[in-house]
């Protein structure tokens, strides 16, 4: 049965206090409400739950489960331009246009999300130095408000909605469908190359020498490592190219079928496995197919149970590049000293190309993401002192991935929030929106 978690599954939520109700084009329509959100319950759409924290989670609310908006409206293959319900997913779109050769303008590392989803975090991927974020590709979407509006919302058409709904966290009202343009490619191959670095120092360098001819580029760094070693890493880089064969679409063949044991990721394993991932033998120089490059994680299904039961947290902040260097020393100073590690810590330099929402998160400097095991307060203790250093150096922490920032960081984090809320639909809210919004 169909649970409705994120995808750290922390908070927990009892599913018994979050009513589902599906929706299906064109023939859902909002009960009679009053005017003003008070007693009467709230919405928030849910489609593939990959948001890590609670922007898609919704408790002592109706949730609108968008899975059966699931239909292509009108695809221009000589143009490149798809109108889609918002519940399609990116793995779906890929299979109607990689043959003809077309592929998602930005996507995330995972194809499991849906172009609403997409639209409600303003996604970024591995090409947001070149492309900037999944809205920016946006043309125009249909926008149903709880008064039974439904809206046309376009660079040109309801601009304020549509500013404030890209990246709008599904506060401003349920997206039915999408438009946006694809990107042309000559294939479904990536040309890749692996570089291992030895400090943060040969990432800053390797990154800014690729942002000008590797479309795609991202970092794994070993986050435990100290003194000479501190931040090194694999750096990762590829352009679209040719194909030697047709892509073939598979099903993953692994997975992760029960929760692993709450020990199985400690300090001593992840140190292990970070150690042994940087020193793993590697091709400097590949082709490949574009699985494998955005995807590695969809290959083993549910792996977020190797966290066991009681879930992860992620944390992502974007650090402007002035302040990249002293940052990035005080926060793997911290982890180390934390001896809380993570496996998946990847850093990414985020370009200066603007994306139309209000509250996107990305900004020109780097991004780093990291994966901690739930601790209880242990984590939350250290995810806070995180927080500390965001703020001292201007940056901001990415609500895609959070599950526990607080109100006043939020507002230091996103200063246009003040601007947006007059775009929130009265009768829509989240366990995030409550949180932040928390005095
Ligand atoms: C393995 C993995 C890797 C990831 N990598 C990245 C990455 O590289 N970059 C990145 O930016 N993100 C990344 N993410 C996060 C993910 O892309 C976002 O959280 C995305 O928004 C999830 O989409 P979803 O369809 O699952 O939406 P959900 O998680 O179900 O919902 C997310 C938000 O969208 C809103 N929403 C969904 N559908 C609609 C709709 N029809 N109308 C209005 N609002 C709607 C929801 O209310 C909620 O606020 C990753 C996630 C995973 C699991």
């Amino acid at each position: 049965m169909k649970t409705y978690q994120s995808w750290g599954r922390y908070p927990k939520i009892d599913e018994d206090t979050q009513d589902v109700y599906h929706v299906y084009p064109d023939s859902f329509s909002f009960p009679d409400l009053n005017d003003q959100a008070g007693d009467s319950p709230t919405f928030l759409a849910y489609a593939q739950g990959q948001s890590y924290g609670d922007v898609c989670l919704n408790e002592n609310g109706i949730l609108l489960d968008t899975q059966h908006l699931d239909h292509f409206i009108e695809y221009d293959k000589e143009k490149g331009i798809l109108r889609c319900d918002a519940g399609v997913t990116f793995e779906n779109i890929l299979q109607l246009i990689i043959h003809h050769n077309w592929f998602l303008p930005v996507t995330p590392g995972t194809k499991h999300i849906s172009v609403g989803g997409a639209i409600a975090n303003d996604v970024h991927g591995k090409n947001h130095h070149k492309a900037g974020t999944f809205g920016r590709y946006v043309i125009k979407f249909e926008l149903l408000r709880s008064n039974g509006d439904r809206l046309i919302c376009s660079p040109t058409e309801n601009t304020e909605l549509f500013n404030a709904t890209i990246g709008g966290l599904g506060l401003t009202g349920l997206i039915n469908w999408v438009e946006f343009s694809l990107k042309k490619i000559p294939g479904s191959y990536i040309e890749q190359e692996t570089i291992r670095f030895k400090n943060l120092k040969e990432f800053y360098q390797l990154s800014d020498d690729s942002d000008k001819d590797w479309e795609y580029t991202a970092a794994w760094i070993d986050c435990l490592a100290t003194g000479d070693e501190l931040g090194r890493g694999l750096f990762i880089r590829g352009n679209h190219c040719e194909s030697k064969k047709k892509h073939k679409f598979k099903s993953s063949k692994l997975s992760v079928p029960f929760d692993a044991p709450g020990f199985f990721l400690n300090k001593y394993t992840i140190k292990v496995l970070n150690h042994l991932y940087f020193k793993r033998p590697i091709k400097q120089f590949s082709k490949i197919d574009y699985e494998p490059f955005f995807y590695p994680l969809d290959s083993i299904e549910n792996w977020n149970r190797l966290y066991g039961k009681r879930g992860f947290m992620q944390y992502q902040c974007l650090i402007p590049t002035d302040n990249r260097e002293a940052a990035m020393l005080d926060m793997l100073t911290l982890i180390t000293q934390s001896r809380q590690g993570s496996f998946f810590s990847l850093l990414k330099q985020f370009g200066d190309i603007e994306s139309p929402g209000l509250l996107s998160f990305p900004r020109p400097g780097i991004t780093f993401a990291l994966d901690f095991p739930n601790r209880g307060q242990k984590t939350l203790d250290l995810l806070n002192e995180l927080d500390t250093i965001t703020l001292k150096y201007s940056g901001s922490v990415y609500p895609a991935k959070d599950a526990r920032m607080s109100a006043t960081s939020f507002s230091q984090y996103y200063p246009r929030w003040n601007e947006f809320k007059k775009c929130i639909d009265p009768h829509f809210s989240s366990n995030f929106h409550r949180r932040i919004s928390s005095t």
